[in-house]
């Protein structure tokens, strides 16, 4: 979650969240359809095959078997029995990753979220092409529930990953939700509170750390204490700061990622400190200032995808012009701090830190599925280079969650297939094809078809 832009007044409009929420999670559950296919085998002919790890193109044919890239052949294998794939011209690249999102659905300004529940999110987000997804707080027995369930195999969509509960202080930032999380005061507080968390198996543990902050934090040796434990319990931390000083603080508890870019010219020294700390900055521009693009740029909700991701209310609200209004005083302050959040991300990145894809969905400006794009574009408007674009959006975010993904043998068969190549343009990513999850093609359509929005 993310909340500091507009204070408290957005923090009231948030909270109704709470009920949204939980009716999202325990619905989430019912009339979910089997859309689990087994894999088969498939040759993907004639592609340019992007691979962002080693920032090669090649050309060529692409052997897909159980649900893994099994090579390069130039003719078909004498026992190939499955679908050959037709992509002459097209690209080839792996699969998308968000690493920073809340799937019970989208904000909307001015009104109660779009509940859609995980299980729909999931489908929203493999439509876009995107195969995994890292939530980082939710309702935290509904997702233990939703993931188990999902791993069962009971819904598809991309795969939930989850940190489950937000771990900060007593009435710390993420407590305004009404959604139950986790509070602490102390370092004792802290290993508890992650060694019973740890029971649930979260995927990473998500900390917030912002003294700065008007809400109470916890302080530093509590950081520590609750990350050292974490660590323990073989889970790595994510860490939600607001300034420098703070991701400083952050990077030297042992946080294995920060999530979100301070405002204010970042000290020089932040980007080796990082890199020599081994950390990964997970900088959600998109949460930073999409929405006001939302509102005033109507180009951007009139996307193909967008149009079909993003909910008719969710569309009138950025079209809603009392909004409109109330948020025209502070547009040219907020482009001129959004120029900051860029310069910082690029220079990050140009400091050699490992910056990956997250977009804070669930947020105003955040449409899940469709955000993973808008980040991908703002990581390029930020400078940085689109072969290191496609890895943070896709290898290197899967790699922060222990993933293989990729085009090289052995990697899990989840791709993407283009009609335009991303390395010209970034925007080429919503030119999707084909989307294979586990070896599978996807039916992308069907996916949303069988969305059950709440009215
Ligand atoms: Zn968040």
């Amino acid at each position: 979650m993310f909340k500091t832009r507009v204070g408290k007044a957005r923090i009231r409009e948030e909270t109704i969240l709470k009920l949204q929420y939980v009716i999202a999670a325990a619905l989430s559950l019912a009339g979910t359809s089997g859309t689990v296919v087994s894999a088969q085998d498939l040759l993907l002919t004639g592609a340019h095959i992007i691979d962002p790890e080693t920032r090669q193109v090649t050309d060529g044919n692409l052997l897909v078997r159980d649900g893994r890239v099994a090579g390069r052949p130039d003719s078909i294998p004498a026992d190939f029995n499955g679908e050959i794939i037709t992509l002459d011209g097209k690209w080839v690249m792996p699969a998308f990753v968000d690493l920073h999102t809340h799937s019970f659905g989208d904000a909307v300004p001015g009104g109660r979220p779009e509940g859609l529940g995980t299980p729909t999110v999931a489908k929203h987000y493999l439509y876009a092409g995107t195969t995994a997804f890292l939530d980082l707080f939710g309702h935290e027995q509904g997702l233990v529930a939703l993931r188990a369930s999902q791993r069962a195999g009971e819904f598809g969509g991309a795969d939930l990953y989850a940190s489950l509960s937000c771990l900060t202080a007593p009435e710390g930032h993420c407590t305004e939700y009404g959604v139950p999380t986790r509070t602490m005061s102390s370092p004792e507080e802290a290993r508890a509170s992650v060694a019973d968390l740890a029971k649930n198996k979260p995927d990473v543990v998500k900390f917030v750390y912002s003294p700065s902050d008007d809400q109470p934090s916890i302080d530093k040796a509590t950081l520590v204490a609750g990350i050292a434990e974490a660590s323990r319990h073989g889970i790595k931390s994510v860490i939600h700061i607001k300034t420098w000083q703070e991701m400083r603080e952050a990077v030297e508890a042992g946080a294995a990622a920060v999530t979100h870019t301070p405002q204010g010219d970042m000290p020089a020294d932040i980007p080796a400190l990082l890199v020599s700390h081994g950390v990964v900055s997970i900088p959600t521009i998109t949460v930073h200032n999409e929405y006001l693009n939302y509102f005033f740029d109507p180009a951007i909700l009139a996307a193909p995808m967008a149009q079909k991701l993003a909910s008719d209310r969710v569309k009138a609200a950025y079209r809603n012009t009392e909004m409109i209004a109330r948020y025209q005083p502070g547009y040219d302050e907020r482009k001129a701090r959004n120029e900051m959040t860029l310069k910082s991300v690029g220079a990050l990145a140009a400091g050699g830190v490992s910056v990956l894809l997250g977009t804070d969905g669930g947020n105003w400006g955040t449409v899940q599925g469709y955000s993973v794009h808008r980040e991908m574009i703002k990581l390029s408007e930020a400078g940085v280079e689109n072969w290191q674009v496609l890895a943070a959006a896709s290898t290197g975010a899967a790699d922060f969650l222990g993933l293989d993904y990729g085009v090289q043998d052995g990697a899990l068969a989840n791709l993407v297939v283009l009609e335009a190549s991303p390395l010209d343009s970034i925007a080429n990513t919503q030119a999707i094809s084909l989307v294979i999850k586990d070896g599978v093609v996807v039916d992308r359509e069907a996916l949303l078809a069988t969305t059950d929005q709440e009215g």
